[in-house]
């Protein structure tokens, strides 16, 4: 049952055009399918769908999708990093404020570490007993989230730390479905609506996920913490670095025309490719779709580039008139002919020796 947008039981819902392995045919993300404990990810030709009768909207999944394709009618997780950092309870527990720790991101997790005070605690106790925790999955991706969120914190030497708690104090109280209400009741009452509002509502229409903008926001916010030296060698999930080896690059443009964030775009004059680190998400699709495999991820990291949006020059060609197709070309000296056409003389020069004896 394959639906451009799907809704199950009105609670959750994927956003078919939003997905990379949906829309983009050599896109291998699964993380969705891996995760979900219900197997309610599944494949119907090529494409992803979402089996409404199997998924049971426990929201597991939201947090680890790049491109927020999977939507919890029931809890947006943006909104939830904004109002979360105004309140004064420290904790991010399933028992209080979140259906599960999975619904968010790393990316959301330093959000909130940037804009709250004090410390953040996220509630691990209850995980191991959990129905939805299958093969231990959903904790080590709560744990993996946790600790690459405290990777990124330690760039700038940030004091911020996110405990972990594993076991529920004996006189614990009992959190039920009343007692989650009270809290949500007292907690609103916390929160700037508006504020949270007005942030939310300037961030629409855009191309990147929200969640990439609420962190740089928050970056933004804190810069007068930088260090001094802001490039680090580190792997995070959701961002990398890219260049492109111009000897080989034709530029076709097609990793531009196919960069689902508009992370990589087209010099105005034609003749090169655009870096915007603050927008890149990791897909690895410019990689799919480059056919002389020119350009490259590796992981350098620099926060002042990642935070401001800081444009970098990857490949500036010179470009020609191919002498026998007419075409621009990036020139790299010698003949004034394009390699498609070197190619074609390469690979069919026959034909054209046998036209020439005839003559
Ligand atoms: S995690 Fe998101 S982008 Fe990846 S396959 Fe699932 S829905 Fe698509
Ligand atoms: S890097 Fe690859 S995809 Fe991008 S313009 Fe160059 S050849 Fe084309
Ligand atoms: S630059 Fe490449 S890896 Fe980054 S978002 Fe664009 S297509 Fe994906």
């Amino acid at each position: 049952m394959r639906n451009e947008s799907l809704t199950a039981g009105d609670l959750f819902k994927f956003d078919y055009f939003k997905c990379l392995r949906s829309e983009f045919a050599k896109n291998e993300c699964r993380i969705c399918i891996d995760l979900c404990p219900e197997g309610a990810m599944v494949f119907d030709r090529t494409k992803l769908t979402l089996d409404t009768e199997v998924c049971t909207a426990c929201a597991a999944c939201v947090g680890s999708c790049p491109t927020e394709a999977l939507i919890s009618e029931t809890f947006d997780p943006n909104r939830f990093a904004l109002e979360f950092s105004q309140q004064k309870n420290p904790k991010i527990s399933c028992k209080e404020n979140v259906p599960c720790l999975a619904a968010l991101s790393s990316e959301h997790l330093i959000t909130i570490a940037l804009r709250k005070e004090g410390e953040i605690f996220c509630d691990l106790a209850h995980c191991e007993g959990c129905s939805i925790n299958r093969d231990n999955r959903i904790l080590e991706t709560i744990e993996t989230m946790i600790d690459e969120a405290e990777r990124f914190l330690q760039i700038f030497e940030s004091e911020k730390r996110i405990e972990r708690v594993r076991e529920l104090p004996d006189d614990a109280p009992e959190t039920g479905r009343r007692g989650l209400l009270k809290k949500l009741v007292n907690v609103a009452n916390e929160v700037n609506e508006e504020t949270t509002m007005t942030e939310l509502m300037n961030l629409s229409g855009e191309k990147q996920p929200l969640k990439r903008i609420l962190l740089k926001n928050s970056l933004k916010m804190a810069a007068e913490k930088f260090s001094e030296e802001t490039t680090v060698e580190a792997d995070f999930s959701f961002v990398v670095n890219k260049t492109i080896d111009a000897q080989t690059c034709t530029n076709c443009q097609e990793c531009a025309m196919f960069c689902p964030t508009e992370a990589l775009s087209i010099l105005q004059d034609n003749t090169g490719i655009i870096f915007q680190m603050g927008k890149c998400i990791a897909c690895s699709i410019c990689d799919d779709v480059c056919q002389p495999g020119s350009i490259h991820s590796d992981k350098t990291f620099d926060l002042v580039t990642f935070t401001f949006d800081r444009m970098q020059l990857l490949v500036k060609h010179t470009l020609e008139i191919c002498e026998e197709c007419k075409v621009a070309f990036p020139y790299r000296g010698g003949e004034r002919v394009c390699d498609r056409c070197k190619d074609f003389r390469a690979n069919h020069g026959d034909l054209f020796t046998m036209a020439r004896d005839m003559e």
